[in-house]
């Protein structure tokens, strides 16, 4: 089969003949339709330290996917040859106390596809049979592919009560804007989104009714004026990673605000926290999809109106994935989607 390879340790990924998975009773077989380019992918290419230090080479990289089951372990029950899918890419062990008490997602075993294990970015796909998410109709195959990180974004986004509330997304990324469609959909007040790349702000406004804020040219003191909001923020969900987004946010809270945060800064960073103390702020750290909750959820928003389609700016069949991963370098692109045929 076809496969996107990091075949050695250098920048790049290679496309190459691999065998088809065999697969173990309990697992399926997955032939792949499309996939998603992620953020995690672009380490992989450049091979920056976290991937020097994470992935084995070689590896079969990619766990953002849509597809259909073509075989089935001798063990597997509930599903069926021909079932179109999507699936947990975070493999979990069993025996950790969070697994056995049911929060599967926080368990400190968990393996990635693509990154830790054989990844998606090929014509076929082993999986465990748990981790399958079935796809209903309304679900087409480009955003089964996609399910992953707006996962995260529905993870980050239902982290806390947003109905009626004013939520502030720094980071105009493909998370921070799907984070904002799902603030938007599930009934906060003002949505506002900041960075500091006007085209992605672009792209935000055009994929939700927000408020977007370029951080380098304007302060959000004037954004909350102009919403007539009175004491800040009540909800704000970190998709950055940045440092200083993350003191904008802090300071354009309210008073007991709740904070989200799914980016993840680069190494140690300086935080105030005396103000943090003092505003009586709560923060959360979000890591991956609860399993498989947001994934329900998810499913039954995109069934119920949640439209991120807009999202996705590029399409590539899989021989010009180069052009994928040129468009995600260049900082300009939403999400990409490679198509595997
Ligand atoms: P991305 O890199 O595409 O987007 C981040 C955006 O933040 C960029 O558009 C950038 O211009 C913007 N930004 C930089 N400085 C800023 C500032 N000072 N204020 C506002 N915006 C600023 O990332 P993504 O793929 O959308 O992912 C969002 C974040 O979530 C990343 O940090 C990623 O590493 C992280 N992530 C975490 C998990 C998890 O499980 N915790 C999973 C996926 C991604
Ligand atoms: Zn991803």
């Amino acid at each position: 089969m076809k496969a996107l390879v990091k075949a050695r340790p250098e920048p790049g990924l290679w496309l190459e003949r691999q065998p088809v998975p065999e697969i173990g009773p309990h697992d399926v077989l997955i032939m792949i339709r499309k996939t998603g380019v992620c953020g995690t992918d672009i380490h992989i290419w450049n091979w920056d330290d976290w991937a020097q230090k994470t992935v084995p080479v070689p590896l079969i990289t990619g766990h953002e996917f849509a597809g259909e089951i073509v075989e089935l372990g001798r063990l597997v029950e509930g599903l069926e040859i021909g079932q179109r899918c999507s699936g947990e890419g975070h493999l979990i062990g069993k025996t950790s106390r969070q697994s056995r008490a049911g929060k599967f997602h926080l368990d400190p075993e968990t393996r990635g596809i693509g990154v830790n294990e054989p990844g998606a970015f090929a014509e076929y796909l082993r999986l465990p049979a748990f981790n399958v998410v079935p796809l209903p109709d309304a679900v087409d195959d480009e955003i089964g592919a996609i399910l992953d990180p707006l996962g995260n974004a529905v993870h980050t986004a239902l982290s806390f009560d947003l109905v009626g509330e004013d939520v502030l997304i720094t980071g105009a990324g493909p998370i921070g804007i799907m984070a904002a469609a799902v603030a938007r959909h599930i009934g906060a007040r003002h949505v506002v989104i900041t960075d500091i790349n006007q085209t992605r702000l672009d792209l935000a406004a055009d994929v939700v009714d927000l408020r977007p804020v370029n951080i380098a040219t304007e302060t959000l003191d004037e954004v909350i004026a102009e919403l007539g909001m009175k004491e800040g923020f009540d909800v704000g969900l970190e998709m950055s990673g940045n440092q200083r987004a993350l003191d904008q946010m802090v300071e354009a809270m309210v008073m007991g605000g709740h904070i989200a945060m799914l980016g993840i800064p680069p190494g140690k960073s300086a935080v105030d926290w005396s103000r943090i103390v003092f505003k009586a702020i709560t923060i959360k750290g979000v890591y991956g999809r609860e399993i498989f909750e947001t994934w329900y959820k998810m499913i039954a928003m995109l069934e119920n109106g949640l439209d991120v389609r807009k999202v996705i700016t590029h399409r590539f069949p899989v021989d010009a994935f180069r052009e994928g991963f040129q468009a995600m370098l260049g900082g300009k692109s939403g999400k990409v989607v490679l198509d595997w045929g």
